[in-house]
């Protein structure tokens, strides 16, 4: 495990990187954020937006690492047990439990702890999907290869250069979730110091133990994403027609709706650009009533995140976003909804039981917050 988790100086991490992915001892498993995928191949001469889910696996492979696993996964078990923490509180008629609002976005998470530190209650209490993905990763791969957690090292490429901060947090047992994060812009500059081109690469397949994602799980990487899939898995859950997602595909930077799903109507609320906020959160405090708000620090979400390829333009950002929406509904994916992701099935037949266990709130929900107060 690294002495000093930040490792920002990237001469040091690529050295701490290249040492764990050479000890024979060591399982090095890495996963890939949404946003990852459609902003990768600028560095390379490609066009933003362009899905390069296989050559980034194989870009990753080639670099070494021994188990490729797509944070989508995380993804997909976040909002399986959100939608069940959602439901559980709409039928015992909890009203003090909402507005909820997304623990995924860790550049939110900080904003509000600083600025709204009465409103931090109503922040999901499940973890990231960055941090699900690490903690399934390890305990997996501990009890698949019957290996102690010092031999398994679990590495995340990430648009976002605060989500090192989540190598903070630990898991009950004090382990990490994750070891180190490396950002999209180091991915970069990791593979070119190798002397590795990502269009030379063939694609590759994700790790055979943990190989699938859903649709829901891809578009959390762009605003709108996570109430898009929060809405499909509910209506899925309460078997009742499901809203069309146009809506919440546009780019708009605060789009809000209210949704019927069966007996329920739930309004939502999505923002993303962390200055929009306060003009969102204005409405609530003022008394309107929101069941859940998606705030999302970066402009279109993370694929407009602090670790992706510089500079961000606009036209940049609108081109991976739709590249993003595109992926989600490609047929290399396993299924359109959590609950028919066929790895997920087999993570609680095999690990996690159902949403809300003891052991589901072991490995997925928050625990020891360490995050700096300053
Ligand atoms: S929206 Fe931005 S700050 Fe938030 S997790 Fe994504 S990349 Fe990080």
């Amino acid at each position: 495990m690294p002495d000093d988790i930040y490792l920002n100086k990237q001469e040091e991490l690529f050295a701490a990187l290249e040492k764990e992915l050479a000890d024979p001892e060591k399982v090095v498993a890495v996963q890939i954020a949404p946003a990852v995928r459609v902003s990768v191949g600028e560095g390379f001469g490609y066009a933003p937006g362009e899905d390069l889910t296989g050559k980034t696996v194989g870009l990753l492979k080639a670099l070494g690492f021994d188990h490729v696993v797509d944070t989508p996964l995380g993804a997909d078990v976040n909002i399986y047990e959100e939608a069940y923490e959602i439901l559980h509180a709409l039928e015992r008629g909890d009203d003090d439990y909402f507005p909820v609002f997304n623990s995924c976005c860790i550049g939110w998470r900080l904003y509000c702890s600083r600025a709204h530190a009465d409103i931090c209650k109503h922040i999901s209490p499940i973890a990231s999907p960055h941090m699900i993905t690490g903690s399934i990763i390890t305990s997996y791969l501990q009890k698949k290869l019957n290996l102690p957690r010092k031999r398994i090292v679990s590495v995340s490429i990430m648009p976002c250069v605060l989500k090192k901060y989540e190598t903070m947090e630990r898991l009950p047992d004090g382990s990490p979730y994750v070891d180190y994060v490396v950002t999209t812009a180091e991915l970069i500059a990791w593979a070119k110091k190798r002397g590795l081109d990502l269009k030379s690469i063939p694609e590759a397949e994700f790790s055979e133990l943990l190989p699938g994602s859903s649709k829901d799980g891809v578009v959390f990487g762009v605003t709108g994403g996570l109430v898009e899939a929060l809405l499909t898995t509910l209506a899925h859950v309460l078997d009742v027609e499901k809203e069309d997602e146009t809506f919440f595909r546009k780019d708009d930077t605060i789009k809000e709706r209210k949704v019927k799903l069966g007996e329920y109507t739930l309004r939502v609320l999505t923002v993303h650009g962390f200055a929009n906020f306060e003009k969102a959160f204005k409405e609530i405090q003022a008394g309107k009533k929101v069941h859940f708000v998606e705030v999302m620090n970066c402009p279109y979400g993370c694929v407009g995140g602090p670790g992706q390829p510089l500079p961000p333009t606009e036209e940049k950002l609108k081109a991976r976003a739709e590249g993003l929406r595109r992926a989600a509904d490609s047929k290399r994916l396993f299924a359109t909804v959590p609950q028919e992701n066929p790895t997920l099935k087999m993570l609680y037949r095999e690990l996690l039981e159902r949403p809300g266990s003891e052991k589901a709130r072991d490995l997925l929900y928050f625990h020891k917050v360490e995050l700096p107060k300053d």
